[in-house]
């Protein structure tokens, strides 16, 4: 069965990597790592800057609407 690592998009084969579907120790390890700090979303590399822009005026919007409550 042939796949690709979630970490670095390297062809795996389960036949060949014993870390399977990571395509070594070292991305199965930064991935259980990266849920665990809950950072991999983050770390997303589809994230671009007008996500994070998007994402941070959301942030504002949502801070001025508790002000208007409280
Ligand atoms: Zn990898």
């Amino acid at each position: 069965m042939k796949h690709r690592c979630p970490i670095c998009k390297t062809a795996t084969d389960s036949d060949l990597h014993k870390d399977f579907p990571f395509c070594s120790e070292r991305c199965r390890l930064l991935d259980l790592g990266a849920w665990a700090s809950e950072t991999y979303v983050v770390s997303d590399p589809v994230f671009d800057e007008t996500e994070v822009e998007k994402s941070g005026s959301e942030t504002d919007a949502r801070r001025k609407r508790n002000d208007t409550v409280n």
